[in-house]
């Protein structure tokens, strides 16, 4: 068994919740990694039509690859595996996955659509059933554990792509608010948005001139340009009982 260094942020689950969720607590500094195994349930939509952006919608696995490498340059550390186990420590949580790893973490995300085992014996989780098993939390996605989350159809959000990431964006952001910052927003402003008012950049902002914009767009254009040059090689994932009749 190898025991892997302590993060701030360990989330469990690489769905439209999880990778959201990554992409924040990233982005605020935190040292995040996130553990999937198994492919997210939105692979087996055929066009993603209410996502909003995409007036004449979007291919399912290009926008999880894409958050994915969002996640990525975030600075989010993104692994196969599967979390069989979670334990409360000291100072946090221990992690183990079925491959024999020990993950130790500070806080704990998880986002695993309706896979709760690994949940039951931490105190103060309560599971919902209802016919599929949900974790019950707040409305910011605080479990009764202090520390651990739940985001995405796991906290019982409607079952939508947009509804999930913008939970996992709230869990992300509840989480950073829960640790040691007092304010924090993930803003990028033009030059002088608040300094021009005599207020410092707070926390998470950042404020760039015209020629740092129009580069950023330069390569946010680059960056689209290529990932939608081609039509995506993968067809939707079928639901496995009309597989097995295939
Ligand atoms: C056929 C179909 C079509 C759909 N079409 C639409 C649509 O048109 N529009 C729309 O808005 N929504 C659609 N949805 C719904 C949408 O896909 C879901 O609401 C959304 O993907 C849920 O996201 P999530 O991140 O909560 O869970 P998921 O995307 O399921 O992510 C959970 C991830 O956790 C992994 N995991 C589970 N247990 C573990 C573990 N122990 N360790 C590590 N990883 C684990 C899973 O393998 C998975 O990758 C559709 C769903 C289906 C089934």
């Amino acid at each position: 068994m190898t025991t892997e260094t302590n993060c701030d942020v360990l989330i469990v689950g690489g769905g439209p919740a999880g990778l959201s969720a990554g992409i924040f607590t990233a982005r605020a500094g935190l040292d995040t990694l996130l553990v999937n195994d198994g492919d997210p349930i939105l692979r087996r939509n055929a066009n993603l039509e209410n996502y909003p952006g995409f007036p004449a919608g979007v291919n399912s696995h290009r926008l999880l690859e894409l958050m994915g490498e969002q996640a990525d340059r975030a600075g989010c550390d993104r692994r196969e595996g599967r979390v069989v186990d979670l334990q409360r420590s000291d100072d946090g949580f221990v992690a183990d996955t079925e491959d024999g790893r020990t993950l130790t973490a500070s806080n704990v995300v998880a986002a695993t659509k309706n896979t709760v085992d690994f949940l039951r014996d931490i105190d103060g989780v309560e599971l919902l059933d209802r016919g599929k098993e949900f974790v019950d939390t707040d409305d910011r996605g605080r479990t009764g554990a202090a520390g651990l989350y739940a985001a995405g159809r796991l906290a019982a959000q409607p079952h939508q792509a947009i509804i999930v990431a913008g939970h996992g964006a709230t869990v992300g952001v509840t989480l950073i608010e829960d640790s040691d910052e007092e304010f924090y927003h993930d803003w990028v402003t033009p030059e002088g948005y608040f300094t021009g008012r005599g207020r410092e950049c707070p926390p998470g902002c950042e404020e760039i001139d015209d020629a740092e914009r129009e580069e950023r767009e330069a390569e946010a254009l680059d960056v689209l340009q290529e990932r939608f040059a081609e039509p995506h090689p993968a067809e939707p994932n079928q639901h496995p009982s009309v597989r097995e009749e295939e």
